[in-house]
């Protein structure tokens, strides 16, 4: 037996070497709970057993085994591995974003080590009687209880029929599903008619054919393409379809033959918005396979589904955002991620500061799967990856059926207002569109890309603006319990009646959000049913799913909303989509700021005439010759990608060149400037040109903390693993640095 394990806390920490004691049996992906510290006990995993006595004295033992066999298999570890060395962080901070909150709990005492967390679930299941399995019998006992017991009669009945009928031996049926009371099954079982046992959970799987949606020509030459592809071995592919196109319906296919096979399947999702949408739509061809993971499962449901994954003997379907990436699919087979470019794949914070997508190409290669990346606006990164054949790629072109490709038109709103035709924040032809689409009794979406009613307050005066304390940002105006919020850090103040510093005139509310949006269309069309969806409005699931079943089923007309309402989102009814304002996403001071741009008017338009209904968009903008803006109207992603990809090549961005971000914080602006200096001279004898800054962040103060960044951009062609091999020591010296140790660095490999 092996004398020593080293074990991972979810602590930004490496492992740490504990003693086995006697007789405690251990491999690797094991959950313990261990003492750290003077009075702190942790859930750890282990990494490996060995026999190297570490030099430190005190070696503590393993508290406790928790649970009866390994917790993270040996493609998790491999995976978490990567990620901790790919996204410079700890094993014990994947540790952190990969288990479920009750596996890894932390307390001061070991009491609180409940050893079932780490036990499935079990429940009761009835089965007749072995002798009622004769019909005679059953008959003849039926009748008997009809008259003497109807209430067992009738439970008897519900137990026979869930059981096969009552003819076939061994049918089982949960205790949950039967409607017969505790007493009446009690009876039944002490006369021997029936036999309760205990056991796991098992899902009812249902039958492994599904009906699937018939394809049209195009979407069987894409789903064709695919499968020849993956036969040839690409690892990764590609599916670039317009939307509305059946992307969904050709991940269908591909899901069923893996489930047929036994196979497992995980089907990524952004966060919120769609999920439900999509889960609801898998479920109806899937069944009770789907089992979804997201963020607003309770901590013992996503516990739950963690263990019965672990011990399934395969067939899953696992639809759920990125963390999903970390369950225990043993047979998985495929991973598909939806919208891939979405950049809420990416963890910005905490750390892991992990990109789903990649994990899912990454998790090709360690455990032989396939990963399918779908979208309408591919990321550039994947794009140019499937266009060099590293990836392969299917193209979809058209819509699916009559569904015609939305006419979208630019609306200057320069030009409206020398015309005297703007109203509030609409030009005129976007409230003509509107009243036309109210008229026929259609639907329309508008999207403004700020929630709150206006970013900010000012003075007319004097230019003062409300800014919060704690960050350098200016407050968001909130109308609702006139409010002042900070969006970063949630800093709450109220409207001041005057002007703070020239005291002379009132404060008022500056440029506009959503909530001003609503109130305007309010009072512009007083008639018309008009509903929001932004987070203010959205403060649970079942808020959003009310008011998107309301827009559903046509009881509202028009639905105001943030990025949420580009997503996804399938609705026969809409006529109409408006854009309030697109210069500010146009003018982001970001290298992704165009392609960001030209997927979300994208994705935002294709909410337009999803059916029969041809669709309209109107995108307001000040700058109406800004060729994203053209490239939108022609729906035109090449000449978008092309354009791009010249500036990214020549200001050398990715994919041309990978980057690193490192942000060092500290209360001191002083020491944190001198610390910045000081790495970045560092780095730049190590890595040259390649090292920018130190520079200010576009919000370089946050809750009363400075913030200074550096930016590190390696060719790709060059070894990435080396750089952060380099880039891994020089952070570890500065950690140690007399000076500057207490600046926190924070790096983001891959940054969005
Ligand atoms: P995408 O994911 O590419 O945006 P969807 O898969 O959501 O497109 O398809 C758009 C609409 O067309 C959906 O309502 C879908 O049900 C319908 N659709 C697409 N392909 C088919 C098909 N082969 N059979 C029936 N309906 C389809
Ligand atoms: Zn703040
Ligand atoms: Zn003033």
């Amino acid at each position: 037996m092996p004398l020593f394990a080293d074990i991972v806390l979810p602590l930004a920490q490496p492992s740490y070497t504990f003693a086995i004691p006697d007789g405690m049996e251990l491999t690797a992906g094991c959950a313990v709970a261990v003492q750290f510290g003077a009075r702190k006990f942790y859930t750890g995993i282990v990494w490996c057993v060995h026999d190297r006595k570490p030099d430190f004295k005190r070696i503590k033992p393993i508290h406790r085994l928790l649970g009866p066999r390994p917790l993270v298999g040996s493609a998790q570890r491999a995976l978490w591995e990567w990620i901790a060395s790919y996204y410079m962080c700890s094993l014990g901070e994947v540790m952190r974003a990969a288990l479920p909150s009750l596996m890894k709990p932390s307390a001061d005492s070991p009491e609180h080590f409940a050893d079932e967390e780490f036990h499935p679930r079990t429940e009761t299941y009835f089965t007749l009687a072995a002798e009622l399995c004769n019909e005679e019998r059953l008959h003849e006992l039926f009748e008997k209880l009809s008259r003497r017991a109807p209430k067992q009669y009738e439970a008897l009945l519900e137990i026979a029929a869930a059981s096969n009928g009552g003819g076939a031996p061994g049918g089982e049926v949960a205790r949950r599903l039967l409607t017969a009371d505790r007493t009446v099954l009690h009876a039944l079982e002490r006369k021997g008619c029936i036999i309760a046992t205990e056991h796991e959970r098992t899902t009812e799987r249902g039958m492994a054919e599904f009906r699937l949606p018939e394809l049209s020509g195009h979407q069987r030459a894409a789903l064709d393409t695919l499968r020849e592809e993956f036969k040839a071995g690409k690892t990764t592919a590609l599916l670039h379809g317009v939307t509305s196109s059946g992307k969904t319906e050709i991940y269908i296919h591909l899901i069923a033959e893996v489930l047929a096979r036994g196979g497992d399947v995980l089907l990524l999702v952004p966060e919120i918005a769609l999920t439900a949408q999509l889960i609801e739509r898998m479920e109806r061809i899937f069944g009770s396979r789907v089992t979804p993971y997201h963020s607003r499962l309770t901590d013992l449901r996503r516990s739950e589904n963690y263990l019965r994954l672990d011990r399934s003997e395969g067939g899953e379907f696992v639809v759920g955002v990125r963390s999903s990436i970390f369950l225990p699919l043993k047979r998985l087979q495929l991973i598909i991620v939806d919208e891939e470019h979405d950049a809420s794949y990416k963890q910005s914070e905490p750390a892991p500061r992990y990109h789903a997508r990649d994990c899912a190409v990454m998790m090709a290669r360690l455990v032989g799967c396939r990963t399918l990346l779908g979208s309408a606006t591919p990321s550039l990164e994947t794009w140019v990856n499937a266009r060099s054949g590293k990836y392969g790629q299917a193209v979809l072109r058209e819509r699916y059926g009559d569904a015609r490709p939305p006419r979208v038109v630019i609306s200057d709103t320069l030009r409206a207002a020398r015309r005297g035709e703007r109203y509030a924040h609409f030009n005129k032809l976007l409230l003509d569109r509107l009243g036309e689409v109210l008229d026929r009794g259609e639907q329309a979406i508008l999207f403004q890309n700020r929630r709150g009613f206006a970013p900010y307050v000012a003075c007319t005066e004097c230019g003062w603006t409300a800014r919060c304390p704690q960050c350098n940002v200016t407050l968001t105006y909130h109308r609702a319990g006139e409010r002042l919020v900070c969006h970063y850090c949630g800093h709450t103040g109220s409207v001041p009646a005057k002007c703070p510093s020239c005291k002379v005139t009132d404060v008022v509310p500056m440029g506009f959000g959503t909530e001003k949006i609503e109130e305007e269309i309010v009072r512009i069309f007083p008639e018309a049913r008009v509903a929001r969806l932004d987070r203010d409005t959205v403060t649970s699931e079942r808020a959003f799913n009310a008011i998107v079943a309301d827009f559903a089923r046509r009881k509202t007309d028009i639905l105001v909303g943030t990025q949420m309402i580009t997503k996804g989102f399938d609705f026969e009814g809409v006529a109409l989509v408006g854009v309030l304002n697109a210069d500010n996403l146009l003018n982001n001071p970001d290298f992704r700021a165009a392609e960001r741009a030209f997927q979300l008017l994208t994705q935002v338009a294709g909410r337009a005439g999803r059916r029969a209904v041809e669709g309209e968009v109107v995108i307001q903008s000040a700058e109406p010759g800004h060729p994203v803006l053209r490239q939108v109207v022609e729906g035109d992603y090449e000449a978008m990608a092309r354009e791009q990809l010249a500036e990214r090549q020549s200001f050398f961005y990715p994919p041309y060149a990978r980057i690193t971000t490192l942000t060092l914080r500290h209360r001191d602006p002083q020491l944190l400037r001198r610390g910045a200096v000081f790495l970045a001279d560092r780095l730049r004898a190590r890595f040259g040109k390649r090292l920018l800054g130190p520079m200010a962040p576009p919000v370089d103060r946050i809750r009363g903390e400075y913030l200074v960044g550096l930016l590190l951009k390696v060719e790709s062609g060059a070894s990435s693993v080396r750089a952060r091999e380099l880039l891994a020591v020089e952070l570890k010296e500065f950690a140690a640095h007399p000076e500057y140790r207490y600046i926190v660095v924070i790096p983001n490999v891959d940054p969005q």
